[in-house]
């Protein structure tokens, strides 16, 4: 099974969304009509046992942050702000009714930190643990970000050194902060949280906005001991990938000098060039559209 393909397909199928759908498939988050100044978000990501965590090397704690993080980083890849979810269960005859209200310990502190309501769910048995999350948020429609802006000669940016998503996939903050500077100090023409690594999902930019991407190698900052190949394929960093004009970007680095820490990574080209990478001494050579995978 390929995830990608499968996408597509739901997304043939569910045909056109109709008045009041801005975004449908194909994005962090769909954005639906709200009212005057903002759009609504509304996004949803489960964590499964065996696939996005191990109980041997989880805590319970750790994982039910993880299934609101994972949740939140897709807001703050609109630009958004996030507001309500709904957490839906299956939980393993194995785990004791305190078992489960460690995951809710994990659950309620990142929605504390971020000022965000648990408001339903639902309850099963299942044979492997699953958090399913929904999430829905809002952004100002000035500030909305999509994956389909791109424009060629746009500049690729990263919000921070790629995090090791084998060691922080549990700890891991997401991007709010910096997105919603961002959104307060310049234009940015598409962006995506990379939950499957950068080479996937700026494909995934790449693709929604009909350009071609070049990364230069040497420019992507990496967390200590990140090997380039982890932080292209492997993923889990949930860094946020963007674009702006060059323009906006000097902006932007004359603004934050002394704040958060955004690099340049890379370029947007014409679409017949693809992806690509520029490695030591120039050479390129094509990126894969591979990454985390699900199925
Ligand atoms: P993300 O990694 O940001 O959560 P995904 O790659 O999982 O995004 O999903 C890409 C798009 O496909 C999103 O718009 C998502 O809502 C949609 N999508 C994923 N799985 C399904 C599904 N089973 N049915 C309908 N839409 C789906
Ligand atoms: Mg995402």
């Amino acid at each position: 099974m390929n995830e990608l393909k499968l996408i597509e397909e739901f997304k043939r199928r569910s045909g056109r969304c109709g008045k009041g759908v801005k975004v449908g498939i194909g994005d962090d988050s769909a954005v639906l009509d709200y009212d005057k100044d903002n759009y609504l978000l509304w996004a949803a990501d489960m964590l499964v046992e065996g696939t996005h965590f191990n109980l041997k090397s989880a805590s319970l704690e750790e994982i039910g942050r993880k299934a609101v993080a994972v949740n939140i980083s897709d807001i703050a890849a609109m630009g958004g702000s996030p507001k309500y979810i709904t957490v839906s269960i299956g939980v393993p005859k194995r785990l004791n009714p305190s078992s489960i209200h460690k995951i809710y310990d994990g659950i309620f502190k990142l929605c504390k930190e971020h000022k965000v309501k648990l408001i339903g769910g639902d309850t099963n048995l299942s044979s492997k643990l699953v958090i399913d999350v929904s999430i829905l948020g809002t952004v100002n429609k000035k500030h909305l970000f999509t994956r389909s802006g791109a424009k060629e000669k746009d500049l690729i940016l990263i919000t921070g050194p790629v995090r090791d998503g084998k060691k922080e996939h549990l700890s891991f903050a997401p991007r709010l902060k910096e997105a919603q500077s961002l959104t307060r100090s310049c234009k940015v023409n598409s962006m995506i949280d990379t939950s499957d690594g950068i080479a996937l999902d700026l494909g995934r930019i790449a693709s929604s906005s009909g350009v071609g991407c070049t990364l230069y190698a040497d420019a992507i900052p990496l967390s200590k001991d990140l090997s380039l190949k982890d932080a292209l394929y492997f993923g889990e960093s949930f860094e946020l990938l963007f674009t702006m004009s060059v323009k906006e970007a000097r902006r932007l680095f004359l603004k934050e000098k002394n704040g958060h820490k955004f690099f340049i990574i890379g370029e947007v080209t014409k679409k017949t060039k693809g992806l690509r990478l520029i490695g030591k001494e120039g050479k390129l050579s094509v990126l894969k559209k591979e990454g985390f995978r699900h199925l």
